[in-house]
């Protein structure tokens, strides 16, 4: 039962941000209901925490700011990794002229790669054809490996919104993704990460979009995940060890298109917000 003299029930569903008011970065819960686009309200407020809440938990503060006074970083900076799933949407396969595979294909993103909402994406002199990919991220929460699938619950701290920009000629090029999917500034996370949804939300569809310049050209949903997010967990810590703060990119659906200097991108996901980003030339 919620309790509106609580400062944690008021706050429910808890939206954890981290954001800079110029001084060093800070966490904070935002407050308020999000619009059909995905916008919290004018009036949303940001409650500071104390300390960093994947570590400290949730401890708000006395201290409040308007949503619209901060700027919002990414909302974690992955302690060692970004693990991601290649072609895990059977349309997204198939318009690339690639099979599902039969088990979850990994690959890593360096954390160096990961930038906040509202910054620049950087096209690379090296390459002459940079994707957009929308993608669901999940945040573990706690060190981990051997997960069982019924037990990943217990090591997710929260999702948030991903976008998995990506070179695609230097992809074909390579024949491994290292490069292509490794540039500063190809891992836009954020806004917030929210911490009261569970893999079976997921599991049960949630609309993930994403809108070039204004015109919608990924419109998926994440009831096609060909291996769910439990899976995804159990998978990947039967290989490595994953950290608090490691953030795992669950693959994109179909739609994936070039994007150019000076164009907006934006994903959004039902219930999680919207991540809007710039293109500029390095
Ligand atoms: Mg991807």
């Amino acid at each position: 039962m919620a309790d509106a003299a609580d400062p944690v029930d008021r706050l429910l569903p808890v939206r954890i941000a981290r954001f800079t008011t110029g001084d060093d970065p800070s966490y904070g819960v935002v407050s308020g209901e999000l619009d059909e686009f995905g916008q919290p309200a004018d009036d949303s407020v940001v409650v500071e925490l104390a300390g960093d809440p994947l570590y400290a938990g949730v401890q708000p503060t006395q201290t409040e700011h308007r949503l619209s006074d901060v700027r919002l970083l990414a909302p974690v900076i992955p302690r060692s990794k970004v693990v991601a799933i290649g072609r895990n949407y059977a349309a997204h396969a198939a318009e690339l002229g690639n099979d599902v595979p039969e088990e979850p294909l990994i690959f890593l993103k360096p954390n160096t790669s990961v930038v906040g909402p509202g910054d620049q994406v950087f096209y690379p002199p090296q390459s002459e054809r940079v994707d957009y990919e929308g993608e669901l991220a999940v945040v573990i929460g706690r060190i981990c490996r051997d997960v069982p699938p019924e037990q990943a619950t217990d090591v997710i701290f929260g999702y948030t919104i991903a976008n998995d920009v990506t070179a695609r000629d230097l992809q074909k090029k390579d024949g491994q993704w290292s490069r292509a999917k490794g540039f500063d500034s190809f891992c836009p996370l954020g806004p917030w990460i929210e911490t009261d949804l569970d893999p079976q939300d997921f599991a049960d569809g949630v609309s993930i979009q994403t809108h070039l310049n204004g015109d919608l050209v990924q419109d998926g949903s994440t009831k096609d995940l060909i291996f769910d997010i439990p899976t995804l967990v159990a998978h990947i810590t039967s290989v490595m060890t994953l950290l608090p703060g490691d953030v795992i990119l669950t693959g994109t659906p179909e739609g994936v298109g070039p994007m150019e200097p000076g164009d907006e991108v934006e994903v959004s996901i039902g219930g999680l917000g919207a991540l809007t980003n710039t293109v500029v030339k390095r």
